[in-house]
């Protein structure tokens, strides 16, 4: 996410390169935290590593009373810019203030002298992009579901005056009991008076208005929307819409909606309307929130819980 993603300044790239030219960046900077974490009198016994990402490491930590959590590293060495501190400065800020159920809880943060640490709540059964790699999709009522409480995260996070910007099958997380919640406040911005006019986020989840700049609107709280639409889609047919292996490429197609909808997929005509009806080329032609969980698609009867359960997390096939 840090990656220069103009489109214009961008030589022909793959989206699997970006994200290993990012790794090696980071691998070169970050060192393992030590077995015990401390911050005044709280201490954490660090764990296993979760993962890692564009400038951060994750790792399983637990407190004296052996609760989990996630500890999202920083290495100061990668923040030794201006710009990257601030841009760090600005996650945390963000993310501190907010508290959802359908929102990775941000727990504390400190430092010590090699690294930047935040504690935040344990999402034990990863993201919606590992599930996907196992489950290749989502059934519709698990979509529904899933959809449902994206909703209400980012219609919470709205009403607080913040786009997320950077939605993505990747950075939706779920606890242990299969909750979703919704992490990575990396690019998310906070709106008043200024709006935003900066290329950022993934090339699959970028909205058309955001590569367009058409400075006399700026873009706003309809990115995150659209990205929704990318969600869904990619959940029920297994691969985002404007999929490409050139980045460029992916930017044409977003910019003139050229996708086409899977026949023989067996994803409803319900869904596939309320897909067409966000990824619409004009942000003020996008459903709100509140339009999106008015849509047929989840009218009818759907299961208020996943049917990926705590237990040998089934799926209603047995799969
Ligand atoms: P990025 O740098 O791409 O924004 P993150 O630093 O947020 O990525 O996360 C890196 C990896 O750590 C993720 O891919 C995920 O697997 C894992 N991770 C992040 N947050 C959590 C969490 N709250 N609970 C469990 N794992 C997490």
């Amino acid at each position: 996410s840090l990656s220069d993603s103009n489109p214009a300044t961008q030589k022909p790239q793959t989206p699997q390169k970006q994200a290993k030219k990012k790794k090696e960046k980071l691998s070169a900077l970050c060192k393992t935290p030590p077995p015990i974490i401390k911050n005044k009198d709280r201490i954490f016994h660090r764990g296993v590593s979760l993962g890692e990402g564009g400038f951060a490491r994750c790792f399983e930590v637990r407190d004296l009373n052996n609760k989990q959590f996630a500890a999202k590293t920083v290495a100061k060495a990668s923040i030794a810019q201006e710009k990257t501190r601030k841009k760090l400065l600005s996650e945390i800020q963000i993310h501190r203030g907010v508290s959802h159920n359908n929102i990775v809880q941000f727990v504390e943060c400190f430092e010590d002298n090699t690294n930047v640490y935040m504690i935040l709540e344990m999402c034990s059964r990863g993201s919606l992009m590992d599930l996907m790699k196992t489950k290749k999709i989502i059934l519709e009522q698990d979509a529904k579901n899933m959809t449902v409480q994206i909703c209400a995260g980012i219609k919470y996070l709205h009403q607080e005056g913040i786009i997320h910007r950077d939605l993505k099958l990747g950075n939706v997380f779920f606890n242990e009991d299969y909750v979703l919640k919704i992490g990575d406040f990396g690019l998310a911005a906070l709106v008043g008076r200024n709006k935003k006019y900066t290329v950022c986020g993934t090339p699959n989840y970028i909205a058309p208005e955001v590569l367009t700049g058409s400075k006399t609107t700026g873009h706003s709280f309809e990115v995150d929307v659209w990205a929704i639409g990318i969600m869904m889609y990619a959940m029920v047919f297994g691969k985002p819409p404007f999929q490409c292996k050139e980045v460029n490429k992916i930017y044409e197609k977003v910019k003139t909606i050229d996708y086409e909808f899977p026949v023989n997929k067996g994803v409803s005509k319900e869904a596939q309307i309320l897909i067409r009806d966000i990824l619409n080329l004009h942000p003020q032609m996008r459903p709100s929130i509140d339009e999106i969980l008015d849509y047929p698609w989840f009218g009818s009867n759907f299961p208020k819980k996943l049917s990926y359960t705590v237990s040998g997390a089934k799926d209603v096939n047995g799969n």
